[in-house]
């Protein structure tokens, strides 16, 4: 009974999940909706009163003849039934066309409020944060691939009203022509079948999800299975039978475990509502027929006994433009909240310091981290230990470490994408936290070692460094030719207003190395349009050490005089900076210029040595990806990267 209780609470718990939701549809449509879901169920209705008052008026219509008074309201009484039959089939379609309006409209709404939810997050923190990840996962898969969305459980909830009116209206009838106590006993067994159907889904939706785990890891090798990226590799090692034999195998042992309950949650509650709803409806028939027998009532009240009895009995059913609707349709909206509470948390921590200041030309002469402690929410190993450092204005600064040692996530508290938990960064002296997170964001140009190839043109790849300015041809141009990357772009079928993806008319495909120079082009863009501090955290990782080396010895000269900050794990990769700063374990542990750490003999010195001696071992393979990437002659204009041009 308890078990029942919350059961039925959870259900109406939903529903008002779902009414506070309906509104997003807009209140005349929702109006004109519920209004044709009411004539919707009252039709019905009238269509048994109508045709029942037809059948008692038939045998004086037969005694008076054709054309009678009597053959006149049968006449009437069919033209009322035929009408409501056929409004019916008029509003139906309208109702369920206007269903699908109301559902995209919700549905929009709800992806209105993802984007907004995730273009609200000023840092990175949620979109790395596992549960956030999840709830996003969650509401974009579920938003995109399911027939269930949070628009369909709202028109599914309207539709029940539909239904409803139809079930109380015929009980009604019931009621007013035989008996109120047979009218309740036939709306209770009526409840009691969709009870078993509707409790019976839920029930199943809970089961459904138990064994999600599996479920994702299922999807992720169908996924892989099908994805372009993965092609190669799952043809050279023959993958293709081992993914889909194991997606198999896990679908299985899932599904199995699902349909052996499916038969306990329907199968054994759908013999007791049966037998429930049978005995009832018998009794109450077996009633109406003595009544009858007895000749206390009329043939039409019989008609409408046994006609709205029977109506009442129907809807006892499963509701397929609802109850799989209502059931499942939030889970994509239980999604985008657990994902708007997600980013709401890691937003409150985004601190403005008052008053406010502007960073407009800074730094004038360094950024310094101050004794800056950072660890990642929900982890509590530091991954910055007290740092301190300088980085002197419009000079450049290589940051080397081994993987691990916490480079990029400096660069990510630079980029205010994470607040420090202890200490601070000091621009000029001016705490970083007194500026708007845009307005100091706007200062800095980031390319990240997973840097973004936007699927757009190669103008717009490049004018996203300074979004506002992107219609700026010339200045784009400029970017591009001291990134070195000019001249292949102009041969692009479209030149600079080539989509840099296959996959559209005249895209073209870049190799890495020339992806890399857009990004650059993309930095130095932000840079000549305002920006004053320039990152580069490992864009040139996937090439070799000498190619890189190469490749920051001419970056170097391109940024002379702006704030640059180069990061490598190559020790031996980073000489031409002005200062170098040696990272470990999320300190300093080194710095000085290249000469300096040299003859310091430390850690540095070390892993310079051993890196460069591999160096010059691998010189002769490695001579000529580096001139691939240096360019011929400079970052001004490339020669050398146009051999492996467009395809
Ligand atoms: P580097 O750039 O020097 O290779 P990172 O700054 O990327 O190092 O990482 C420093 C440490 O922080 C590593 O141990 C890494 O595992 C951890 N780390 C990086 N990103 C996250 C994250 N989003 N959540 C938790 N730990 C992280």
């Amino acid at each position: 009974m308890k078990a029942y209780f919350w059961g039925v609470l959870d259900v109406y718990r939903s529903y008002f999940h779902i009414v506070a939701l309906v509104p997003a549809g807009g209140a005349g449509l929702v109006s004109l909706l519920i209004t044709l879901n009411i004539v919707l169920g009252l039709l019905p209705i009238l269509f048994i009163v109508a045709t029942s008052v037809m059948i008692g008026r038939v045998p004086d219509a037969v005694a008076g003849g054709v054309g009678s008074r009597e053959w006149v309201a049968l006449v009437v009484a069919f033209a009322i039934a035929a009408s409501a039959f056929v409004a019916q089939q008029i509003v139906a379609p309208l109702q369920a066309a206007l269903g699908e309006l109301l559902s995209r409209r919700v549905d929009g709404y709800v992806f209105d409020r993802l984007i907004a939810a995730a273009l609200r997050s000023t840092g990175i923190g949620p979109l790395e944060d596992q549960n956030v990840l999840d709830d996003l996962a969650q509401a974009v898969t579920t938003l995109e691939q399911s027939f269930w969305t949070p628009g369909a459980a709202c028109s599914g909830l309207i539709a029940l009203i539909g239904r409803y009116t139809q079930m109380l209206g015929s009980a009604a009838v019931v009621g007013l022509v035989f008996s109120w106590p047979a009218a309740a006993a036939l709306v209770a067994a009526t409840m009691v079948f969709r009870r078993g159907q509707r409790g019976g889904l839920r029930v199943y939706g809970r089961l459904f999800f138990t064994n999600i785990g599996m479920w994702r890891e299922a999807n992720y090798y169908r996924a892989t299975a099908l994805r372009a990226a993965a092609a190669k590799e799952i043809r050279v090692f023959g993958l293709g039978r081992w993914l889909s034999d194991h997606y198999r195998q896990l679908q299985t042992t899932r599904l199995k475990s699902v349909w052996a309950e499916r038969r306990r949650i329907y199968f054994a509650p759908y013999l007791v509502y049966t037998a429930f709803g049978f005995v009832v409806a018998s009794l109450t028939l077996a009633a109406l027929g003595r009544t009858a027998a007895a000749g206390t009532i009329s043939l039409t009240q019989l008609a409408l006994g046994l006609q709205a009895g029977l109506a009442t009995l129907r809807l006892g059913e499963h509701f397929p433009e609802a109850d799989a609707q209502t059931q499942f349709g939030m889970l994509a909206y239980d999604g985008v909240e657990g994902f708007e509470r997600g980013v709401a948390a890691f937003h409150e921590k985004t601190i403005q310091l008052e008053p406010r200041r502007e960073s407009r030309g800074l730094p004038e002469r360094e950024i310094r981290f101050e004794g800056v402690d950072f660890h990642y929410p929900g982890s509590e190993r530091p991954v910055l230990d007290h740092l301190n450092l300088a980085l002197p204005a419009g000079r450049c600064t290589a940051i080397v470490g081994l993987n691990g040692a916490g480079k990029t996530t400096l660069v990510k508290l630079l980029a205010r994408l994470y607040e420090p938990t202890g200490g601070r960064i000091l621009v000029d002296d001016i705490d970083v936290r007194s500026f708007g997170v845009d307005d100091w964001r706007s200062q800095i140009g980031v390319i990240f070692q997973d840097f973004n190839r936007y699927e757009l043109t190669a103008a717009e790849n490049i004018g996203f460094g300074a979004v506002e300015l992107i219609g700026n041809r010339d200045r784009i141009r400029t970017a591009a030719r001291r990134a070195g990357i000019l001249t292949t772009l102009e041969r692009l079928p479209r030149g600079l207003d080539t989509p840099l993806a296959r996959q559209y008319k005249d895209g073209a495909e870049l190799s890495g190395g020339q992806w890399q120079r857009v990004a650059i082009a993309r930095a130095l863009f932000a840079l000549e349009n305002g920006a004053s501090i320039l990152v580069l955290d490992e864009p040139t990782a996937a090439l070799d050490v000498r190619a890189e080396a190469a490749f920051f010895e001419k970056f170097v000269d391109v940024t002379r005089g702006a704030t640059a900050v180069l990061i490598s794990h190559r020790f031996s990769s980073v000489r031409h900076a002005d200062n170098i700063v040696v990272l470990d374990g999320g300190r300093v542990i080194e710095q000085g210029s290249h000469d300096e750490l040299l003859a310091a003999n430390g850690r540095y010195a070390e892993l310079f040595r051993l890196q460069a001696e591999r160096f010059t071992d691998d010189e002769e393979t490695e001579a000529v990806n580096a001139a691939d990437l240096a360019g011929d002659g400079a970052v001004e204009e490339e020669a050398g990267t146009e051999s492996e041009a467009v395809r």
